[in-house]
């Protein structure tokens, strides 16, 4: 999928941000309508049906959040959200509705497009409908239908619930996912609200996974919200 066929919408009512957005993402072959308010933008969103949209949580008519929630109503594609910083909860209360991923203002052209890149793989997936059973990130290669993780050609053993939380994070690779959404996928509904078990199982999986634990390369700390695995490994 060539960028030069991604049409974007962001609803998004700073004039700055507009500019910047308009700036760096037409120059990259995206193209790009901008709506200044959420009716506006949920509007645009119905009638032009892009491929990806990029939500403000703080908007003028409307809170960002309600517009990811009737957004999730209909729109199946990528939603990336831009907010404030040290909005945690904001964050993951988009993630919980449906957001695919955030960017946390002030951001650079590199980190906007390598996210879009990550959503428009995620577009292509669910477009094939079809997930990639095997996956190599840098050294570490993650086999989904043997279930054999490898890092430098060597296998890394993994207690299953290990192995389940990494081939969660990896069916997802590139994305944070909440603490509520691993817990969910990898312990079940009735543990969301143990936190610890995460912290736990992560530790873990670092020092099975990474070189150096306490400075990963792979799985990544999204402070406050969750965790990604890395699309490609983040230089030590
Ligand atoms: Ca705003």
């Amino acid at each position: 999928m060539s960028a030069a066929r991604i049409r974007l919408l962001a609803i998004e009512d700073d004039p700055q941000i507009q500019r910047f957005l308009l700036a760096a993402l037409e120059a990259h072959g995206y193209a790009l309508e901008i709506a200044a308010a959420g009716n506006d933008g949920l509007r645009l969103a119905a009638l032009h049906q892009p491929d990806v949209v990029i939500v403000d949580l703080g908007l003028p008519d409307m809170s960002g959040l309600d517009v990811i929630g009737r957004l999730r109503e209909w729109y199946k594609r990528p939603i990336l959200v831009l907010s404030a910083r040290n909005r945690e909860s904001d964050k993951v209360a988009a993630l919980d509705l449906g957001a695919d991923d955030y960017l946390t203002k002030p951001f650079g052209i590199g980190e906007l497009l390598a996210r879009l890149r990550v959503a428009q793989r995620h577009l292509a997936a669910r477009t094939d409908d079809q997930t990639q059973a095997r996956i190599e990130i840098g050294a570490l290669v993650i086999d989904l239908a043997s279930h054999r993780v490898q890092r430098d050609g060597v296998d890394i053993h993994l207690t299953p619930i290990e192995y389940r939380l990494l081939a969660t994070l990896a069916q997802h690779r590139g994305k944070v996912l909440t603490h509520r959404h691993l817990l969910r996928d990898v312990w079940g509904a009735a543990h969301v609200e143990s936190p610890h078990y995460l912290r736990i199982y992560m530790r873990a999986l670092r020092h099975k996974i990474e070189a150096e634990p306490a400075r990963p390369r792979y799985l990544l700390t999204e402070v406050g919200v969750g965790y990604r695995l890395a699309d490609a490994p983040v230089d030590a």
